[in-house]
Protein backbone atom coordinates (compact mmCIF):
# COMPACT_ATOMS: atom_id res chain seq x y z
CA UNK A 1 0.00 0.00 0.00
CA UNK A 2 1.39 3.28 -0.91
CA UNK A 3 0.66 6.49 0.71
CA UNK A 4 0.79 10.01 -1.12
CA UNK A 5 2.41 12.94 0.63
CA UNK A 6 0.11 16.24 0.08
CA UNK A 7 2.44 17.39 -1.70
CA UNK A 8 2.56 14.32 -4.44
CA UNK A 9 -0.87 15.18 -5.21
CA UNK A 10 -1.43 15.10 -8.78
CA UNK A 11 -3.59 18.06 -10.76
CA UNK A 12 -5.91 15.70 -11.10
CA UNK A 13 -6.36 14.71 -7.60
CA UNK A 14 -6.50 18.25 -6.57
CA UNK A 15 -9.60 19.19 -8.91
CA UNK A 16 -11.16 15.98 -7.70
CA UNK A 17 -11.29 17.17 -4.58
CA UNK A 18 -12.53 20.11 -5.15
CA UNK A 19 -15.66 19.37 -7.25
CA UNK A 20 -16.51 16.32 -4.39
CA UNK A 21 -15.99 19.38 -1.63
CA UNK A 22 -18.26 21.71 -3.83
CA UNK A 23 -20.94 18.48 -3.88
CA UNK A 24 -21.45 18.12 -0.27
CA UNK A 25 -20.66 22.25 0.28
CA UNK A 26 -23.11 23.17 3.42
CA UNK A 27 -23.92 26.80 2.03
CA UNK A 28 -23.89 29.63 5.31
CA UNK A 29 -25.48 32.92 5.43
CA UNK A 30 -22.28 34.09 5.50
CA UNK A 31 -21.45 33.33 2.22
CA UNK A 32 -24.72 34.68 0.92
CA UNK A 33 -26.21 37.96 3.00
CA UNK A 34 -26.24 40.81 0.94
CA UNK A 35 -24.57 39.48 -2.55
CA UNK A 36 -26.96 40.17 -5.57
CA UNK A 37 -27.44 37.67 -7.59
CA UNK A 38 -29.41 37.25 -10.71
CA UNK A 39 -30.87 33.52 -11.64
CA UNK A 40 -32.42 32.98 -15.29
CA UNK A 41 -35.14 30.29 -15.62
CA UNK A 42 -36.00 31.19 -12.38
CA UNK A 43 -39.28 30.41 -12.83
CA UNK A 44 -38.89 26.59 -12.92
CA UNK A 45 -36.67 23.65 -11.88
CA UNK A 46 -33.24 23.96 -10.98
CA UNK A 47 -33.30 27.51 -11.37
CA UNK A 48 -36.27 28.25 -8.77
CA UNK A 49 -34.38 25.81 -6.62
CA UNK A 50 -30.95 27.27 -7.30
CA UNK A 51 -33.26 31.12 -5.97
CA UNK A 52 -34.81 29.66 -3.76
CA UNK A 53 -31.90 28.42 -2.19
CA UNK A 54 -30.17 32.18 -2.07
CA UNK A 55 -32.73 34.12 -1.48
CA UNK A 56 -33.58 32.00 2.00
CA UNK A 57 -29.68 32.54 2.60
CA UNK A 58 -29.92 36.49 2.58
CA UNK A 59 -28.92 36.77 -1.16
CA UNK A 60 -30.68 40.00 -2.93
CA UNK A 61 -32.54 38.27 -5.66
CA UNK A 62 -33.11 39.14 -9.38
CA UNK A 63 -35.54 36.89 -10.31
CA UNK A 64 -35.51 36.47 -14.32
CA UNK A 65 -37.37 33.96 -16.80
CA UNK A 66 -40.41 33.75 -19.06
CA UNK A 67 -43.65 32.44 -16.62
CA UNK A 68 -44.36 36.14 -14.78
CA UNK A 69 -46.40 33.63 -12.42
CA UNK A 70 -44.12 31.15 -11.95
CA UNK A 71 -41.67 33.65 -11.11
CA UNK A 72 -43.74 35.53 -8.88
CA UNK A 73 -44.22 31.22 -7.26
CA UNK A 74 -40.95 31.81 -6.68
CA UNK A 75 -41.05 34.95 -5.55
CA UNK A 76 -42.90 33.71 -2.60
CA UNK A 77 -41.50 30.97 -1.53
CA UNK A 78 -38.55 33.64 -1.15
CA UNK A 79 -40.42 35.81 1.23
CA UNK A 80 -41.71 32.57 3.28
CA UNK A 81 -38.27 31.77 3.98
CA UNK A 82 -38.17 35.00 5.38
CA UNK A 83 -35.20 36.05 2.32
CA UNK A 84 -34.80 39.39 1.16
CA UNK A 85 -37.58 41.04 -1.14
CA UNK A 86 -36.58 39.97 -4.72
CA UNK A 87 -36.87 41.64 -7.90
CA UNK A 88 -38.76 40.27 -10.62
CA UNK A 89 -37.11 40.60 -14.11
CA UNK A 90 -39.06 39.28 -16.94
CA UNK A 91 -37.37 38.38 -19.99
CA UNK A 92 -37.85 36.23 -23.06
CA UNK A 93 -34.96 35.06 -24.27
CA UNK A 94 -36.31 34.16 -27.13
CA UNK A 95 -37.46 37.53 -28.47
CA UNK A 96 -35.46 39.81 -26.40
CA UNK A 97 -33.63 42.31 -28.91
CA UNK A 98 -30.77 44.96 -27.15
CA UNK A 99 -33.16 47.09 -25.29
CA UNK A 100 -34.77 44.69 -23.40
CA UNK A 101 -30.87 44.01 -22.00
CA UNK A 102 -30.44 47.40 -21.62
CA UNK A 103 -33.43 47.68 -19.46
CA UNK A 104 -31.90 44.55 -17.45
CA UNK A 105 -29.15 45.96 -16.75
CA UNK A 106 -30.22 49.66 -15.52
CA UNK A 107 -32.96 48.30 -13.61
CA UNK A 108 -30.20 45.94 -11.73
CA UNK A 109 -28.06 48.99 -11.39
CA UNK A 110 -30.38 51.17 -10.24
CA UNK A 111 -31.68 49.14 -7.74
CA UNK A 112 -28.33 47.18 -6.34
CA UNK A 113 -25.95 49.21 -7.74
CA UNK A 114 -24.27 45.91 -8.55
CA UNK A 115 -23.88 42.05 -9.20
CA UNK A 116 -22.26 39.46 -7.13
CA UNK A 117 -23.88 36.45 -8.81
CA UNK A 118 -25.23 35.27 -12.30
CA UNK A 119 -26.29 31.69 -13.06
CA UNK A 120 -27.57 31.13 -16.30
CA UNK A 121 -30.03 28.48 -15.64
CA UNK A 122 -32.83 29.13 -18.76
CA UNK A 123 -32.65 27.10 -21.49
CA UNK A 124 -34.39 24.82 -23.76
CA UNK A 125 -34.30 21.01 -24.97
CA UNK A 126 -35.38 21.28 -28.54
CA UNK A 127 -36.21 18.17 -30.34
CA UNK A 128 -34.97 14.86 -30.50
CA UNK A 129 -34.14 13.59 -34.08
CA UNK A 130 -31.16 13.22 -36.32
CA UNK A 131 -29.16 15.75 -38.03
CA UNK A 132 -30.43 14.83 -41.17
CA UNK A 133 -34.12 15.68 -40.33
CA UNK A 134 -33.20 18.43 -37.19
CA UNK A 135 -35.77 21.04 -37.94
CA UNK A 136 -34.06 23.91 -38.96
CA UNK A 137 -36.21 26.63 -36.70
CA UNK A 138 -36.02 24.73 -33.79
CA UNK A 139 -32.22 24.49 -34.38
CA UNK A 140 -32.05 28.19 -34.50
CA UNK A 141 -33.83 29.01 -31.46
CA UNK A 142 -31.94 26.31 -29.17
CA UNK A 143 -28.75 27.85 -30.06
CA UNK A 144 -30.38 31.09 -29.27
CA UNK A 145 -31.97 30.60 -26.53
CA UNK A 146 -29.59 28.43 -24.73
CA UNK A 147 -25.84 30.28 -26.14
CA UNK A 148 -26.65 33.67 -27.99
CA UNK A 149 -29.14 35.11 -25.35
CA UNK A 150 -26.63 33.70 -22.57
CA UNK A 151 -23.75 35.73 -24.27
CA UNK A 152 -26.06 38.81 -24.78
CA UNK A 153 -27.13 38.53 -21.52
CA UNK A 154 -23.47 38.16 -19.76
CA UNK A 155 -21.83 40.81 -21.92
CA UNK A 156 -24.53 43.29 -20.64
CA UNK A 157 -23.86 42.62 -17.15
CA UNK A 158 -20.00 42.24 -17.04
CA UNK A 159 -19.69 46.40 -16.41
CA UNK A 160 -22.33 45.09 -12.81
CA UNK A 161 -20.18 41.93 -12.16
CA UNK A 162 -17.07 44.13 -12.42
CA UNK A 163 -18.11 46.55 -9.80
CA UNK A 164 -18.33 43.34 -7.30
CA UNK A 165 -15.30 42.48 -4.93
CA UNK A 166 -15.94 38.82 -5.54
CA UNK A 167 -18.22 38.06 -9.37
CA UNK A 168 -19.44 34.84 -10.01
CA UNK A 169 -20.61 33.73 -13.01
CA UNK A 170 -22.18 29.92 -13.89
CA UNK A 171 -23.28 28.61 -17.26
CA UNK A 172 -25.45 25.45 -16.91
CA UNK A 173 -24.30 22.35 -18.77
CA UNK A 174 -24.80 19.08 -19.52
CA UNK A 175 -23.59 15.56 -20.07
CA UNK A 176 -24.07 15.79 -23.63
CA UNK A 177 -20.99 19.21 -23.21
CA UNK A 178 -18.22 17.22 -23.63
CA UNK A 179 -19.20 14.28 -25.71
CA UNK A 180 -21.90 14.25 -28.37
CA UNK A 181 -24.59 11.86 -28.45
CA UNK A 182 -26.55 10.66 -31.09
CA UNK A 183 -30.04 12.66 -31.55
CA UNK A 184 -29.33 15.40 -29.11
CA UNK A 185 -28.52 17.74 -32.06
CA UNK A 186 -28.58 21.26 -30.92
CA UNK A 187 -29.28 20.80 -27.30
CA UNK A 188 -25.93 19.44 -27.23
CA UNK A 189 -24.26 21.08 -29.67
CA UNK A 190 -25.11 24.07 -27.47
CA UNK A 191 -24.08 23.22 -24.30
CA UNK A 192 -20.79 22.26 -26.17
CA UNK A 193 -20.61 25.97 -27.12
CA UNK A 194 -21.40 27.19 -23.70
CA UNK A 195 -18.26 24.99 -22.42
CA UNK A 196 -16.45 27.33 -24.57
CA UNK A 197 -17.72 30.25 -23.72
CA UNK A 198 -16.91 29.80 -20.27
CA UNK A 199 -13.30 28.86 -21.40
CA UNK A 200 -12.99 32.11 -23.14
CA UNK A 201 -14.18 34.46 -20.45
CA UNK A 202 -12.90 32.48 -17.75
CA UNK A 203 -8.97 33.33 -19.57
CA UNK A 204 -10.43 36.79 -20.75
CA UNK A 205 -11.22 37.67 -16.85
CA UNK A 206 -8.66 35.70 -14.86
CA UNK A 207 -6.06 37.74 -14.33
CA UNK A 208 -7.70 41.64 -15.20
CA UNK A 209 -10.63 41.00 -12.89
CA UNK A 210 -11.66 39.31 -9.81
CA UNK A 211 -14.88 37.85 -11.86
CA UNK A 212 -14.65 33.93 -11.82
CA UNK A 213 -16.33 31.87 -14.67
CA UNK A 214 -17.17 28.09 -14.28
CA UNK A 215 -19.50 25.82 -15.96
CA UNK A 216 -22.25 23.21 -13.99
CA UNK A 217 -23.37 19.90 -15.41
CA UNK A 218 -26.32 18.89 -12.73
CA UNK A 219 -26.87 15.57 -13.81
CA UNK A 220 -30.03 14.17 -14.18
CA UNK A 221 -32.40 16.15 -12.36
CA UNK A 222 -36.65 15.95 -11.85
CA UNK A 223 -38.19 18.66 -14.07
CA UNK A 224 -40.16 19.48 -17.31
CA UNK A 225 -37.14 19.16 -19.01
CA UNK A 226 -36.24 15.90 -18.04
CA UNK A 227 -39.69 14.60 -18.47
CA UNK A 228 -40.08 15.93 -21.91
CA UNK A 229 -36.59 13.93 -22.91
CA UNK A 230 -37.44 10.54 -21.40
CA UNK A 231 -41.47 10.80 -21.43
CA UNK A 232 -41.57 6.90 -20.32
CA UNK A 233 -38.84 7.60 -17.48
CA UNK A 234 -40.35 7.04 -14.07
CA UNK A 235 -40.28 10.56 -12.34
CA UNK A 236 -39.97 9.02 -8.49
CA UNK A 237 -36.44 7.53 -9.80
CA UNK A 238 -35.13 10.86 -10.60
CA UNK A 239 -33.17 12.72 -7.82
CA UNK A 240 -34.71 16.34 -7.23
CA UNK A 241 -33.25 19.39 -8.26
CA UNK A 242 -32.13 20.17 -4.51
CA UNK A 243 -29.16 17.39 -5.55
CA UNK A 244 -27.79 19.90 -7.82
CA UNK A 245 -27.88 22.51 -5.53
CA UNK A 246 -24.30 22.55 -2.90
CA UNK A 247 -22.30 22.47 -6.29
CA UNK A 248 -24.21 25.65 -7.97
CA UNK A 249 -24.35 27.07 -3.92
CA UNK A 250 -20.55 26.71 -3.55
CA UNK A 251 -19.66 28.65 -7.00
CA UNK A 252 -22.34 31.53 -6.51
CA UNK A 253 -21.21 32.22 -2.95
CA UNK A 254 -17.73 33.64 -1.59
CA UNK A 255 -16.49 29.95 -0.95
CA UNK A 256 -14.90 29.78 -4.44
CA UNK A 257 -12.96 32.87 -4.86
CA UNK A 258 -10.33 32.21 -6.83
CA UNK A 259 -12.33 29.05 -8.79
CA UNK A 260 -12.17 29.90 -12.27
CA UNK A 261 -12.12 28.16 -15.74
CA UNK A 262 -13.77 24.84 -14.39
CA UNK A 263 -16.35 22.61 -15.35
CA UNK A 264 -18.30 20.79 -12.04
CA UNK A 265 -20.63 17.78 -12.43
CA UNK A 266 -22.95 18.36 -9.79
CA UNK A 267 -23.67 14.53 -9.61
CA UNK A 268 -21.43 11.63 -10.01
CA UNK A 269 -23.85 10.39 -12.84
CA UNK A 270 -21.46 11.47 -16.15
CA UNK A 271 -23.23 8.84 -18.85
CA UNK A 272 -27.66 9.73 -18.66
CA UNK A 273 -28.15 13.15 -19.99
CA UNK A 274 -29.94 15.84 -19.91
P1 LIG B 1 -37.05 23.44 -16.86
O1 LIG B 1 -37.75 23.13 -18.14
O2 LIG B 1 -37.72 23.14 -15.57
O3 LIG B 1 -36.60 24.98 -16.84
C1 LIG B 1 -36.15 25.62 -17.99
C2 LIG B 1 -36.14 27.10 -17.69
O4 LIG B 1 -35.69 27.79 -18.87
C3 LIG B 1 -37.51 27.65 -17.31
O5 LIG B 1 -37.38 28.53 -16.22
C4 LIG B 1 -37.92 28.39 -18.57
O6 LIG B 1 -38.77 29.48 -18.35
C5 LIG B 1 -36.57 28.89 -19.06
N1 LIG B 1 -36.69 29.26 -20.46
C6 LIG B 1 -36.90 28.46 -21.52
N2 LIG B 1 -37.04 29.20 -22.63
C7 LIG B 1 -36.91 30.50 -22.24
C8 LIG B 1 -36.97 31.73 -22.93
N3 LIG B 1 -37.23 31.82 -24.24
N4 LIG B 1 -36.79 32.88 -22.22
C9 LIG B 1 -36.57 32.83 -20.91
N5 LIG B 1 -36.51 31.69 -20.19
C10 LIG B 1 -36.68 30.53 -20.87
O7 LIG B 1 -35.66 22.67 -16.98
P2 LIG B 1 -34.46 22.43 -15.97
O8 LIG B 1 -34.67 23.12 -14.68
O9 LIG B 1 -34.20 20.99 -16.00
O10 LIG B 1 -33.27 23.13 -16.78
C11 LIG B 1 -32.44 24.14 -16.21
C12 LIG B 1 -31.08 24.04 -16.88
O11 LIG B 1 -30.45 22.81 -16.49
C13 LIG B 1 -31.14 24.01 -18.41
O12 LIG B 1 -30.09 24.80 -18.93
C14 LIG B 1 -30.90 22.54 -18.76
O13 LIG B 1 -30.31 22.39 -20.01
C15 LIG B 1 -29.96 22.15 -17.65
N6 LIG B 1 -29.89 20.71 -17.37
C16 LIG B 1 -30.95 20.04 -16.82
C17 LIG B 1 -30.84 18.69 -16.53
C18 LIG B 1 -31.97 17.90 -15.94
O14 LIG B 1 -31.87 16.67 -15.83
N7 LIG B 1 -33.07 18.51 -15.55
C19 LIG B 1 -29.58 17.95 -16.76
C20 LIG B 1 -28.53 18.74 -17.37
C21 LIG B 1 -28.70 20.08 -17.63
P3 LIG B 1 -40.40 29.30 -18.34
O15 LIG B 1 -40.73 28.78 -16.99
O16 LIG B 1 -40.89 30.65 -18.58
O17 LIG B 1 -40.73 28.33 -19.44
Amino acid sequence: MTHQQPDERTQGDQKLDSELGARTYSATPEAFIDRVILVTGASSGIGAALARACGSLGARMVLSGRNVGRLEATYDAIIAAGGPRPSIAPLDLERADASHYAVLADAVRSEFGRLDGLAHLAGQLGELAPVEHYDVVTWLRVMHVNVNAAFILTQALLPLLRTSQDGSIVFTTSGVSVRGRAYWGAYAASKFALEGLMQVLADETDTLTKIRVNSVNPGKLRTAMRARAYPGEDAASVPMPATALPTFLYLLGSASAGVTGRRFDAQDVRSDAT
